[in-house]
C-alpha cells in the first residue's frame, strides 16, 4: 500500500487528516510522497482505522481529538463531537458588549464552547454544567490541556445544582435539539454519538423551553441568552423568548444559509 491508497480508502479530506495525525506528516510531505510504500506497522494502523471507518464509526472518536476554533480538544465516545458550525455561536458571543463577565453554559459536552470563550477572553468567568458525568470529566481534561483558570465545570441537570445566589451576564447553550421526526432520518454516522446529546424531545424544543424558563432566576439585569438552534426552530424559540420578556432578538445563519444561532437581551 502506498500513501495514495490512503486517499482511495478515506477520500482526500479524511485521508489527509489521518496521515497528518497518525504519521505526523505535514501536508507538503504527504503530497511529495504520494507513491511512498507504507511501512508494515503504518499499513496495519491504516487498515485498523479503515475497519471502524467503514462501519460509520466517526473519525473524531478514532482520532480521540478534534479541532474547534483553531485548537484541538479531546473527544471521546459518550460525548457529542464538536461541530464546526458551533464556532458561530462562540464568535457572536465574543462580539457582544464588553460588560459581559460572568457566563453560564448549559450542556458543555467536551467543553469546547466554555473553554474557547475562556481562552479567547481572559476577563470572562465561566461556569459550565452538564448532566453527564462523562462530559464533565472530559471537559475538565480539556481544561487541563490548556491550563485554563477562568472556567469551572459542575455536574448538574440544567440549573439544579447551581448556587441560586450567583447571577450571570450571559447564559449560553447548544442543547439537544433534534425532534422526533428528524431523529428517524439521522445519518448513520450519528448512531455512535450519545442520543441524549441530540434528542430535544417530540418537537425538539424541550431544552430551550426549560433553559429560558429557568434563566429568569439566574440572569442579572441587562443580560443575554445565546443558543445554537436547529434549521427550523428560530420562530418557535423567538416566541418563547418574547414570552419571557427577552428583546433585541437576533438570528444568525450558518455557512449553508440555515438559521443557526439566536441571541436575545433581557
Ligand atoms: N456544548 C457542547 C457542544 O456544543 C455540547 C452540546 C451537546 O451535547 N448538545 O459541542
Amino acid at each position: 500500500m502506498v500513501v495514495d491508497d490512503v486517499f482511495k480508502l478515506f477520500g482526500r479530506v479524511d485521508g489527509e487528516i489521518i496521515l497528518e495525525y497518525f504519521f505526523n506528516l505535514d501536508k507538503i510531505s504527504i503530497y511529495l510522497n504520494r507513491n511512498r510504500v507504507l511501512e508494515q506497522n503504518e499499513e496495519k494502523k491504516i487498515l485498523e482505522i479503515y475497519e471502524k471507518y467503514q462501519d460509520n464509526y466517526p473519525l473524531q472518536y478514532i482520532l480521540g481529538e478534534w479541532n474547534f476554533y483553531g485548537r484541538n480538544f479531546y473527544v471521546e465516545e459518550g460525548v457529542l463531537i464538536p461541530r464546526f458550525e458551533t464556532e458561530i455561536l462562540v464568535e457572536k458571543i465574543l462580539k457582544l458588549n464588553s460588560n459581559i463577565k460572568d457566563i453560564l453554559e448549559i450542556g458543555v459536552g467536551t467543553g469546547i464552547v466554555s473553554l474557547t470563550l475562556a481562552l479567547e477572553n481572559i476577563n470572562l468567568n465561566i461556569v459550565g454544567v452538564d448532566i453527564s458525568k462523562k462530559a464533565i470529566e472530559l471537559a475538565n481534561k480539556n481544561k487541563k490541556r490548556y491550563n485554563i483558570r477562568n472556567c469551572s465545570f459542575v455536574e448538574s441537570d440544567l440549573y439544579s445544582n447551581l448556587d441560586r445566589e450567583l447571577k450571570y451576564d450571559l447564559i449560553v447553550s447548544n442543547p439537544p435539539y433534534i425532534d422526533n421526526k428528524d431523529m428517524k432520518k439521522l445519518d448513520r454516522k450519528l448512531d455512535y454519538e450519545p442520543q441524549n446529546a441530540l434528542y430535544g424531545g417530540e418537537d425538539g424544543l424541550y431544552f430551550y423551553k426549560k433553559i429560558i424558563e429557568g434563566s429568569i432566576n439566574f440572569l442579572k439585569e441587562n443580560s443575554y441568552i445565546a443558543f445554537e438552534i436547529g434549521y427550523n426552530q428560530a420562530e418557535d424559540i423567538s416566541k418563547e423568548l418574547k414570552k419571557y420578556k427577552f428583546t433585541d432578538i437576533k438570528i444568525y445563519k450558518d455557512y449553508n444559509n440555515f438559521d443557526r444561532c439566536i441571541i436575545a437581551r433581557r
